[in-house]
């Protein structure tokens, strides 16, 4: 017999911290861009769990790697060798061509490491004075829920009562050039910014300012760091956003497609000269590394490289967006996006929107109240595409 949707969004409700406001779906199967609830009623995602099933759910790929693995060794912590780390190293190193990789797990973990790096790299590189390394950051960025990703956040909520924040960090309006020169002290050892701001509303920086605020920093001596978590692996119509500019950061931090949706993991990469600055006992994690998402995210890579997923987001996106600026609704104030990462903005709450598009078979979710986001998985067909878009354009042309 199946367990409802209402009863069991109610114990949700009844057990759980209210600490999210899902849209009133329960999902309990899914394959590629369809998910299906208990009822089997049929849903298309167009959310990817905010990017990170960019290879669409339970790629047959990941899953064969996963229940392999699953077979040999799940867990060895760091006080061993494990045989997959290495190749999951190499592979991000590839593809970064950065000499080093550190792995976590979630996307606020590598954060995290990335401001370790920053600040150790400060008094050990730089020589910045110990104690006063600042961090440069960008109003409206989303780095997580930890505390020192809540000390980076302009936000208002993500921030209430949970203080007092980490010292040492700075903002600036985002894509603001000149806010990040006169923000620069001798003090400064890193820039954090997202090169695509997800969260805020798929906010796209003006053009060159990646290129201009990477050869500032440059010029400086200044770690440019680019939190990738959502923008990166293809999401945006290149393998990272950061190279729309033909920009390579000092570091990236990745997560959420690196593990395909099926395994939590995250990184960091950057060169020896930066990431060198760990020594043994400096930082870790017990699953960090760990086979399983190792294994996972190896073959998470090769699909994103395998199906070409950054170019299909480039050719579907452009596409997509097209089409959405069709759409006659003058409280459509703005279609933006690159890729499959597109953002609609509203004069009014997004909300209503997504739970008529629900209701029509279309998940997605708003943003900062009056953005809707649409992020489909990058293996999205063409006619699953053109499905999306007659229900978007029904929904959205008349409310
Ligand atoms: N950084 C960016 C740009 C993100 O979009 C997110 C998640 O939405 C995070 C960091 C945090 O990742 P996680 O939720 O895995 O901790």
């Amino acid at each position: 017999t199946t367990v409802h949707s209402k009863s069991i969004m109610d114990q949700t409700e009844r057990y759980g911290a209210k600490n999210y406001h899902p849209l009133p779906i329960v999902i309990s199967e899914a394959e590629g861009v369809w998910v299906k609830d208990p009822e089997g009623n049929r849903y298309m995602d167009m959310l990817s769990a905010y990017s990170a099933v960019n290879q669409g759910h339970r790629h047959p790929k990941l899953i064969e790697a996963l229940k392999k693995q699953a077979d040999r060794v799940t867990l060895t912590s760091r006080a061993f060798h494990n045989d997959q780390l290495a190749p999951f190293y190499k592979k991000v190193s590839e593809l970064t061509g950065k000499d080093m990789v550190l792995p976590m797990n979630t996307g606020a973990e590598a954060v995290e490491t990335a401001i370790k790096t920053i600040r150790r790299w400060a008094y050990d590189k730089k020589g910045i004075p110990e104690g006063k390394a600042e961090i440069i950051a960008c109003e409206g960025n989303f780095h997580g829920r930890t505390m020192t990703a809540v000390s980076l956040s302009s936000d208002e909520e993500n921030k209430r009562n949970f203080g007092p924040g980490l010292p040492g960090i700075k903002l600036i309006p985002y894509g603001d050039l000149e806010a990040l020169k006169q923000a620069i002290t001798p003090n400064t050892a890193g820039f954090l910014l997202e090169p695509i701001q997800g969260e805020a509303g798929i906010v796209i920086p003006p053009e060159g300012f990646l290129k201009e605020a990477y050869d500032v920093c440059k010029k400086e001596n200044v770690l440019f760091v680019a939190d990738e978590i959502q923008s990166g692996l293809g999401r945006s119509g290149k393998m990272f956003a950061c190279d729309w500019e033909d920009v390579k950061p000092d570091m990236y931090i990745l997560g959420k497609a690196l593990g395909g949706g099926v395994m939590p993991i995250s990184c960091v990469a950057a060169d020896q000269g930066v990431l060198g600055v760990f020594t043994p006992g400096s930082h870790g994690s017990t699953f960090g590394g760990n086979p399983l998402a190792c294994a996972v995210s190896i073959a998470s890579l090769e699909v994103i490289e395998e199906e070409k997923l950054a170019e299909r987001s480039l050719k579907l996106g452009q596409y997509f967006q097209d089409r959405l600026k069709e759409i006659d609704n003058p409280a459509i104030k703005e279609v933006r996006g690159k890729g499959l990462f597109v953002g609609v903005e509203l004069s009014e709450p997004a909300r209503p929107y997504c739970e008529k598009l629900k209701e029509e078979g279309l998940l997605c979710k708003e943003t900062h109240e009056t953005v809707i986001r649409f992020a489909p998985p990058l293996v999205i067909s063409e006619e699953d595409l053109e499905w999306a878009i007659e229900k978007i354009s029904n929904v959205l042309s008349n409310v």
